[in-house]
């Protein structure tokens, strides 16, 4: 279902292509909010669903979050990425663990002023997440 992300009114979005969104019919506001649900039974699936979300003011994020997937070069893994950068807070905060078996390859819950000199303090170094689903 799509819904306005500004008056919650449904939007159809029937003919909506990437580059021209529907109009919303209440407010004309193209933005959107989205639900995610799911239920999935199944013997042995695993699932996993990628979040990236930014919130902000005019200008920096004041928060990102982010909850995906991604393959380590260094140790050719798939790892799951759990951060998140407060900066109101001034807070940073990041989990990487090897998607196979659990185990912890990288923790930081420390000031983001602590935090420098890493790929996740430039804004336009944010890794491109993916859905991801595996059957076992
Ligand atoms: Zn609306």
């Amino acid at each position: 279902m799509n819904v306005c992300g500004t008056c919650n009114a449904i939007v159809d979005t029937f003919n909506e292509t990437p580059e021209k969104r529907a109009v919303c019919q209440k407010c004309c506001s193209t933005k959107r909010s989205h639900d995610c649900a799911g239920d999935i039974k199944g013997e042995g699936a695993r699932v996993f669903m990628s979040l990236k979300a930014r919130m902000k003011d005019p200008g920096k994020p004041y928060i990102e979050i982010k909850n995906c997937l991604d393959i380590n070069r260094d140790l050719d893994k798939v790892v799951e990425i759990h951060q998140i950068i407060d900066r109101r807070n001034n807070w940073y905060y990041k989990k990487v663990t090897d998607y196979e078996n659990g185990s912890v390859i990288r923790y930081a819950n420390k000031p983001l002023s602590d935090h420098t000199g890493h790929g996740a303090t430039k804004i336009n170094n944010v890794v491109d997440c993916k859905n991801y689903v595996e059957a076992i």
